[in-house]
């Protein structure tokens, strides 16, 4: 029985053992710590120097983003409806409304266009909304030149969701660095993993001091513990944070190997008829953090997405289809969303394919051999 070929697994390199048993030879192993304070400055000089705070998730990091904007009860806010949830509740944690823009065919990130629209009708009805939030799905940019200008016209803040997104660029500027706030993922399948993680990206010092207080239950300054807003759990620990500086150091190799997987995986599969890959556009970069495929069945010859999905789980491959849009979820079915069919496509035809650094040339050619049969 060959082993499981994983979506996206954890990749270590050696050395973050080294910074873990720093921490447990300094009995350092409490959250907070110099890991934290280290990691934290390593993510800084990748993200242009703003200010970053390590937290448990990145999921943790947008709920922050919100509040540190004010979003409360009852508040709008837009949010790409391709994503994975995780962009969305805690719009729903702060009691406010999460309002849905489709995507565009050529990044499948938010429409610039239909964004405005979305803006431009809320305003209208008095109902401007607290926050945007954009995402990079894949890893690949959404365009910020525009978003952020709308955003701009608008005085909306954008949230940056580039969870999917670290080493991510557009025009040279990292991902991250376009929202008023950027949040990074460092989950076990992402590009670079802390075993559980993520970061706040932040605009100043002032907010990111803001963000680390609120992640430590809120305390006062005062020798017992005194509350005067509601805190949160939220902060990485330190044991977390030297695994993700061993990580860090290795970014850049991540990220040209999962290109290196993009490019082979489009060389040798992209003269099956049907078959399509989602390109970089003008001045973007993308980490090609999973390689994604869409198959469209009119020209395929009655392959379809879900037929190769199949297929590869009986030879042990994960594959998945490309994210569910949130305006079709059933737990936001009352949510209002400006949908165009762009996403939901996405969804009926797309599929990601193994993408982990830690392939080997043998599993990349399985791959590509399981996908060739359908069309035999
Ligand atoms: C993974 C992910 C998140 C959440 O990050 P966690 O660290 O798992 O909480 C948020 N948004 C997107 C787009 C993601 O892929």
């Amino acid at each position: 029985m060959q082993n499981k070929m994983w979506l996206s697994s954890p990749h270590m390199c050696g050395r973050e053992e080294g910074y873990v048993k720093d921490a447990f030879d300094t009995n350092w192993i409490a959250p907070l710590g110099p890991h934290v304070n280290g990691f934290e400055q390593g993510l800084s000089a990748r993200m242009l120097e703003h200010p970053v705070a390590a937290l448990s998730s990145g999921t943790a990091a947008l709920h922050l983003a919100l509040i540190l904007l004010g979003v409360e009860r009852d508040d709008v806010v837009i949010c790409q409806s391709f994503t994975f949830s995780a962009s969305a509740n805690p719009i729903v944690y702060q009691g406010a409304v999460p309002y849905f823009v489709d995507s565009e065919a050529d990044t499948w990130n938010m429409d610039p266009d239909l964004l405005e629209e979305a803006i431009s009708r809320l305003v209208t009805v008095g109902k401007r909304p607290k926050a945007v939030v954009v995402v990079h799905l894949y890893g690949m940019p959404a365009k910020m030149d525009r978003i952020t200008e709308i955003c701009e016209r608008y005085q909306v803040p954008v949230v940056e969701d580039a969870a999917e997104a670290l080493g991510s660029s557009l025009h040279e500027k990292p991902c991250g660095t376009f929202g008023r706030f950027g949040v990074l993922s460092f989950n076990g399948n992402k590009i670079i993993t802390t075993s559980g993680g993520g970061a706040l990206v932040c605009p100043d010092d002032a907010f990111a001091e803001r963000a680390r207080f609120l992640a430590t239950q809120a305390r006062d300054t005062a020798p017992h513990y005194q509350h005067s807003v509601i805190g949160y759990n939220y902060r990485m620990s330190n044991v977390c944070a030297a695994i993700g500086r061993g990580q860090l150091e290795v970014l850049d190799q991540r990220v040209e190997q999962r290109r290196k997987n993009f490019a082979y995986y489009q060389e040798t599969l992209s003269d099956l008829p049907g078959i399509s890959f989602l390109s970089e556009t003008a001045g973007s970069f993308s980490n090609r953090w999973l390689t994604c495929m869409t198959i469209d069945p009119d020209h395929s010859g009655g392959v379809t997405r879900e037929s190769v999905r199949l297929a590869l789980e009986t030879q042990q491959i994960e594959s998945r289809p490309l994210w569910k849009p949130m305006h079709l979820q059933p737990v936001f079915a009352n949510a209002p969303a400006m949908s165009t069919g762009v996403s939901e496509r996405l969804f009926n035809t797309g599929l990601c394919l193994p993408s982990g650094s830690n392939l080997t040339s043998e599993d990349l050619s399985r791959v590509v051999e399981h996908i060739r049969k359908n069309w035999k």
